[in-house]
């Protein structure tokens, strides 16, 4: 009997890992709107390509909160270990940084890309970009939009793993929500996750320092603790250190309106030592000369410093030492979606069985990005992508199978 036709739609790592697995078991052809796969992960590269995290498993899984037991069986079957692993047979040896993220030492997507591609290519996966999943037709068609007009396949089975919403310029629109919901699939609406915050500088802080990064600080809100390096936007602020806390800011701004992000400019210095570091400064001096003489901030910390608050930063150097470990950044909203590193929401786990089938349309299978978790940055979101892809995968085979012996 021949091969069962499988149509994997969306070549970002969700679905390039469902193909790599069904490839020897069906013929398999992988559909992307855009002229070529893998942009969304070749844009990972750019910040180092991190492909997951050395942590125990168990705190591992924990990063995805109310989606870990849905997430659990995937990620057990294919945890970060393994993903290290079948990172190095494509020819990408990795490392474990200080903070545990794991990054290729190639430090980039490209050829980790390039190999995966080659070997999907070595396993008769036909490519076809171009390609825009518009939804079901009947039972057993999906509908595509192709340069050469509307098309309808009919796979034996078909595997989504078009990804969330944001850097659309990338590939992944979210536009597939709308055919979902027509077709049944319970769709948790977007929210943007690992985001920025808006802030409303005034206009003489943003010309001066948009674009300017923070370096080596510390965030707070409520009990949640992270340090590495912010940037100034033209509006408010983004970057490594805002978004462990961006789910939790972005929550609290849904309900009150607001969230306080407390800022420790100097976190390696207790506040006495800074207030004798700045006492030891001529009173003369002005409060910039002061805090660059003291502490070598930066221009971006001093504006800060002076835009945040009402009144003028105190001159006291122990107010002032206390300001600079807790500067309170009043958030007033998420930053546009397009720009978050990943989104919330999609296909709700109640939309699929523990196949990642869709319950509305038994045969089509979904995976990645597109399915409502969220979880920081650190490698959880590649990890989640792959091993769902290859979950999603291995329920499609086992549902072919009961259907075709
Ligand atoms: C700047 C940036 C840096 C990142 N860095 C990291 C990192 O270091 N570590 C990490 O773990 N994660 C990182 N991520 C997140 C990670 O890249 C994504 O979570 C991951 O790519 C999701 O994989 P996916 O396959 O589910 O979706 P995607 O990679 O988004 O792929 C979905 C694919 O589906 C296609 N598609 C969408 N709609 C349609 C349609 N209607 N028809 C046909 N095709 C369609 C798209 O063109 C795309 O190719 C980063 C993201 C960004 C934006």
């Amino acid at each position: 009997m021949a091969e069962p036709t499988v149509a994997v739609i969306g070549a970002g790592p969700a679905g390039l890992a469902a193909a790599e697995l069904l490839a020897p078991r069906c013929r398999v052809t992988v559909y992307d709107r855009m002229p070529s796969p893998g942009r969304k992960l070749l844009m990972a590269g750019r910040g180092g390509l991190n492909i997951t995290h050395s942590e125990p498993l168990e705190s591992f899984l924990q990063q995805y909160e109310a989606a870990e037991p849905w997430l659990r069986p995937a990620i057990e079957a294919f945890p970060p270990a393994a993903l290290r692993d079948w990172a190095e047979a494509l020819g990408q040896p990795c490392f474990v940084g200080s903070s545990g993220r794991v990054f290729p030492r190639a430090m980039k997507a490209s050829p980790l890309l390039r190999a995966w591609l080659a070997r999907l290519d070595g396993l008769g996966v036909t490519l076809r970009t171009r390609c825009r999943f518009a939804g079901f037709d009947d039972a057993a068609a999906v509908r595509l939009d192709t340069p050469d007009g509307p098309e309808l396949i009919h796979p034996d089975a078909t595997l989504l793993a078009l990804g969330g919403a944001s850097w659309a310029r990338l590939g992944s629109d979210g536009a597939w929500s709308g055919p979902l919901a027509d077709a049944g699939v319970p769709v948790v609406p977007f929210r943007p996750a690992n985001c920025g915050f808006v802030v409303g500088w005034s206009a003489p802080f943003a010309e001066r320092h948009s674009g300017t990064p923070l370096k080596s600080v510390a965030l707070r809100s409520g009990d949640r603790m992270s340090r590495g390096d912010m940037i100034v936007t033209a509006d408010g602020l983004e970057g490594g250190a805002v978004y462990p806390l961006a789910a939790a800011l972005r929550d609290e701004i849904e309900r009150t309106g607001r969230a306080v992000l407390t800022l420790d400019l100097r976190p390696d210095m207790q506040a006495a030592e800074l207030a004798a570091r700045l006492a030891r400064v001529r009173g003369r001096e002005s409060l910039s000369n002061t805090l660059r003489k003291a502490l070598s901030l930066a221009p971006v910390a001093i504006g800060l410093l002076r835009e945040i608050g009402d009144t003028p930063p105190p001159r006291d150097p122990v107010a002032l030492a206390g300001l600079l470990k807790a500067l309170p950044i009043v958030l007033t909203a998420p930053a546009e979606m397009d720009r978050a590193i990943s989104t919330a929401g999609g296909v709700s786990m109640q939309g699929v069985d523990d196949r990642f089938m869709l319950r509305a349309r038994p045969g089509s299978f979904v995976a990645g990005e597109m399915l409502d978790w969220e979880a920081p940055t650190g490698g959880y979101l590649l990890q989640a992508a792959i091993a769902t892809g290859r979950a999603a995968a291995h329920g499609l085979l086992a549902w072919l199978a009961e259907r075709i012996p």
